[in-house]
């Protein structure tokens, strides 16, 4: 594999092995040293470019090679999401405009947490609420959402903000062309979310348009901006 700077985690590499990626995009060949150096980023690339495994690749490794927690006592390493009171703790949200991008991520999440503690979970609207709570009730580390769902979930005390790493805003044009902004206002504003210092922030942007531009400077820190 060409995945090899900066280094991966062992266990993603062994699961990018099995996916058969051999040479990063373009996109991945930027987006992962930057990810991996901690820095907030602005992307814009379109869709095609590889660019969801340029933000999961350097996010997972880094969440396989932290562990679940930091402070947990060894037997308990392996162990999945922590759950209390049926309230899944998320360390990652990635949002993202539509049911069928939502569910492309998840897919991608999935192959890539494959044999990890790391559960990922996907919502979004339109579907039944019922069987996506049963699902994130079985444990949610990684989630991927359309805006408005999650702020259904987050009403409803389903999911907590509060042990957010990593704030990953995809196709960010198309979600404020949907009309998502207020969701996504409503859900970076939330007051158990992690403040824009404390917390690694991505977005992707086929366009960088005013709007775009303010939500970069509102829910970012000193990003570095690419475009491939
Ligand atoms: P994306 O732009 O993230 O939607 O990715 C577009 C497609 O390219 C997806 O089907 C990915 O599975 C695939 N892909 C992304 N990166 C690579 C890579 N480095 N090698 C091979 N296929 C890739």
């Amino acid at each position: 594999t060409q995945f090899t700077s900066p280094p991966l985690d062992q266990h993603l590499l062994g699961n990018v092995d099995l996916a058969r990626y051999t040479t990063p995009t373009p996109v991945q060949k930027y987006s992962i040293p930057i990810v991996e150096a901690g820095r907030d980023l602005m992307a814009c690339a379109q869709t095609g470019s590889g660019k969801t495994a340029g933000f999961l690749f350097p996010l997972l490794s880094k969440l396989f090679s932290d562990g679940p927690i930091a402070n947990l006592p060894p037997q308990d390493m392996n162990k999945p999401s922590y759950l209390r009171n049926r309230k899944a703790y998320p360390s990652v949200i990635i949002l993202s405009p539509t049911r069928e991008l939502t569910c492309q991520i998840y897919d991608e999440a999935r192959k890539f947490a494959y044999r990890s503690w790391v559960r990922p979970c996907v919502v979004y609207g339109g579907a039944d609420i019922g069987q996506q709570l049963r699902q994130i009730e079985r444990g949610c580390d990684l989630l991927v959402a359309t805006p408005g769902r999650l702020v259904d979930l987050i009403e409803r005390a389903r999911i907590s903000l509060s042990q957010i790493k990593y704030l990953v805003l995809d196709e960010a044009d198309r979600m404020l062309d949907m009309g998502f902004e207020p969701q996504i206002r409503r859900i970076v504003e939330k007051e158990d979310m992690p403040g824009v210092q404390d917390r690694v922030t991505l977005m992707f942007s086929a366009t960088f348009p005013r709007d775009i531009q303010f939500l970069a400077r509102d829910f970012l820190k000193d990003y570095i901006f690419l475009s491939v």
